[in-house]
């Protein structure tokens, strides 16, 4: 297998990654002032992105922006720098036009890892700092078996929440241990129990496929597992052992950190094909590699992809905020102490005026953006609605990009005129696709980036 049709390269939740992004003290524009770069920004449908960076173990697996335990009121101090900051970015927003959300979600980390009061806390920054009106519009919450308690799920469903997002990975004790999560299946059932008798809407829960020692009938234990709270979405996510993270560290477990694993990618393709097609007899459609959703779910909260997504605002230290010509976060880390230095710096800041690291997305990224976000949905990438976006035809623009798709058999060649869509295999193959579809100046970025 050559490099380029290796399955699983990387996850691209988002265009450009943020090791694409750099401090912006360094380019001729200095650090833009937030009021400059949302002047003259559509802001009637913006979407609201609180992160929280903390949890109560470090998972394996995880490469997220998030620190084990909060010593010494660090929450409270956590949450005084958001409230400052939610003020500033309100601010800079102004009150010229309409400035309105359509959509929240709470991150992380683990967002229930603040206790049921500062829950309250976070949603009143949310609603009296920011004017999001979490009760009208789909607010979705991320949480974590052993931190789902009645007490915080009840500030939850009575503030509007929608969607909550529960990370399983396993139902299977000894996979939980394997992906460097220590759970019981009787836990992670109880949580599932209590976040039903909250009756937020839409339960999604999180697994996890290419685990040391996973099979296909453990596989299938944990898919029925879930499947048995008929949860309105899944996603299911191939493991990655990624440079410093914990499974990184031990260089053991499902494979190495890097250099061809075959057999593993051969795991992680059979599970996946064996977890779609249970899916799919179980009345779930699928959405995208990752996330399928019950067929008679009430749709509850943005896809992996909304077109709205443009105009995001991300208020705390991981988070990302988009304009339509800048992406821009604070610092990032995956390492455990370069992260608590930046949770640190975050906690200390008064001046939340300026954007500090970030990208520029000229014309060609967005157009390359809208192409990789809608392929990489099982929906596809329909030609009309990039023509009324970008004025031009994505197989002029993308010429060469789709015929290595088309190439490649990812294409569904049975899609009606007008509609890019990839085949199943194709869409397995969403982690090989996605990285290939980069510009090479976000490549080049991402290459030169220093891990750490
Ligand atoms: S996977 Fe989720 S719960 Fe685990 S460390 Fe990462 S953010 Fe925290």
């Amino acid at each position: 297998m050559t490099s380029a049709t290796r399955p699983y390269q990387s996850y691209v939740y988002a265009y450009p990654h943020k090791t694409a992004y750099r401090p912006l003290a360094a380019h001729h524009a200095g650090r833009p002032l937030l009021r400059d770069l949302w002047a003259a920004e559509r802001k009637d449908a913006l979407s609201l992105y609180l992160h929280i960076p903390f949890c109560e173990v470090r998972c394996g697996f995880c490469n997220l922006f998030t620190r084990i335990g909060a010593p010494d009121e660090l929450t409270t101090r956590y949450l005084d720098a958001l409230d400052r900051q939610a003020s500033a970015v309100r601010d800079a927003l102004g009150d010229d036009g309409p400035v309105r959300f359509s959509a929240a979600a709470f991150g992380g980390g683990t967002p229930t890892f603040l206790t049921a009061g500062e829950l309250e806390r976070l949603c009143d920054i949310a609603e009296k700092r920011m004017g999001a009106d979490l009760r009208s519009v789909p607010l979705s919450v991320e949480t974590s078996p052993s931190t789902a308690t009645a007490d915080r799920l009840a500030v939850l469903a009575d503030r509007g929440t929608t969607r909550i997002s529960i990370g399983v990975q396993s139902f299977v004790d000894a996979e939980a241990r394997a992906a460097v999560r220590p759970q019981h299946r009787s836990e992670v059932e109880a949580a599932l129990g209590r976040i039903r008798d909250a009756r937020i809407p839409v339960l999604n829960i999180d697994l996890i496929y290419g685990i040391d020692g996973q099979t296909e009938k453990t596989w299938r234990t944990s898919l029925d597992a879930a499947l048995a709270w008929r949860p309105e979405e899944l996603y299911l996510y191939p493991l990655y052992v990624r440079p410093l993270t914990g499974l990184g560290r031990q260089g053991t477990a499902a494979g190495t950190a890097d250099g061809p694993d075959a057999a593993w990618d051969e795991q992680r393709l059979r599970l996946y094909r064996a977890g779609r097609e249970h899916l799919l007899g179980q009345g779930y459609e699928q959405v995208s590699m990752r996330m399928f959703r019950r067929a008679d779910a009430p749709h509850a909260g943005p896809d992996d992809y909304a077109c709205q997504t443009d105009g995001m605002i991300g208020l705390g230290c991981g988070a990302r905020s988009y304009t339509s010509s800048l992406h821009y976060s604070f610092d990032y880390a995956v390492e455990m102490r370069e992260i608590r230095g930046i949770i640190d710096g975050f906690t200390a800041t008064e001046d939340f005026s300026r954007a500090e690291v970030g990208r520029y997305v000229d014309g060609d990224e967005a157009r390359r953006r809208h192409v990789l976000q809608s392929l990489l949905q099982a929906g596809g990438l329909r030609s009309e609605e990039y023509r009324e976006r970008f004025g031009s035809d994505p197989r002029a623009d993308f010429t060469d990009e789709l015929d290595l798709v088309a190439g490649r058999g990812w294409l569904d060649t049975s899609a009606p005129p007008g509609l890019l869509r990839l085949s199943p295999e194709g869409l397995a193959h969403s982690d090989a696709l996605g990285p290939e579809l980069f510009s090479p100046a976000v490549r080049a970025a991402m290459a030169a980036y220093e891990q750490k």
